[in-house]
């Protein structure tokens, strides 16, 4: 059975928000330019959506893309659409050092402050078990208390992307 999703409805925020590098191997992260992150895609029509949605010029990356709020099982709550929220949650994966504690995804938009409904949604995601990898523009953020996952996120983050990262024990300090 195919999982439950919600429409996009009037929401249109991974097409604005969400840095998308330019890719040609063919795979799911094929992307025909660079998107740069807050400037709506040359593909986006106002009252229409994606231009290429359906056609066969529709970027894999925008077919593998999986938003955390579409999916009902995963439980985001309906009023964080991400474009009320101005957060995008994205895919879920598990480590295998740390069966059980999910990690989710959100990008937040630098340009606003975040807003108390994304707090609390961090904090009960936290109390579930669950990691937050949160990326603010250039910045990247780090929340878990499952124990040695902050050191383990970060040391693999950090030979993976960036030299910027930033950890963060606890909620309570601004982001
Ligand atoms: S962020 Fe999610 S809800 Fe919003 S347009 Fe993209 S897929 Fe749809
Ligand atoms: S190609 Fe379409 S779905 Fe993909 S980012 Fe552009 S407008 Fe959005």
């Amino acid at each position: 059975m195919s999982p439950v999703t919600r429409p996009c409805g009037g929401c249109a925020m991974c097409c604005k928000l969400l840095r998308i590098d330019k890719c040609a191997d063919g795979g799911e992260l094929d992307f025909p330019f660079n998107k740069p992150a807050d400037v709506m895609c040359k593909h986006f029509k106002s009252g229409h959506g994606c231009t290429l949605y359906g056609s066969e010029q529709f970027p894999n990356v925008c077919k593998s893309f999986l938003c955390l709020w579409k999916m009902t099982e995963v439980n985001v709550p309906e009023d964080l659409r991400p474009d009320k929220l101005h957060v995008i949650f994205e895919s879920v994966s598990e480590l295998p050092e740390f069966p059980g504690h999910p990690i989710a995804r959100a990008a937040v938009d630098p340009n606003r402050k975040p807003d108390a409904r994304f707090v609390g949604w961090l904090k009960n995601t936290l109390e579930a078990g669950w990691a937050v990898i949160a990326n603010i523009g250039n910045r990247r953020l780090i929340f878990t208390d499952v124990p040695g996952m902050l050191q383990f996120l970060s040391d693999k983050e950090q030979a993976e992307i960036a030299e910027d990262v930033e950890l963060v024990r606890r909620l309570g300090v601004r982001v």
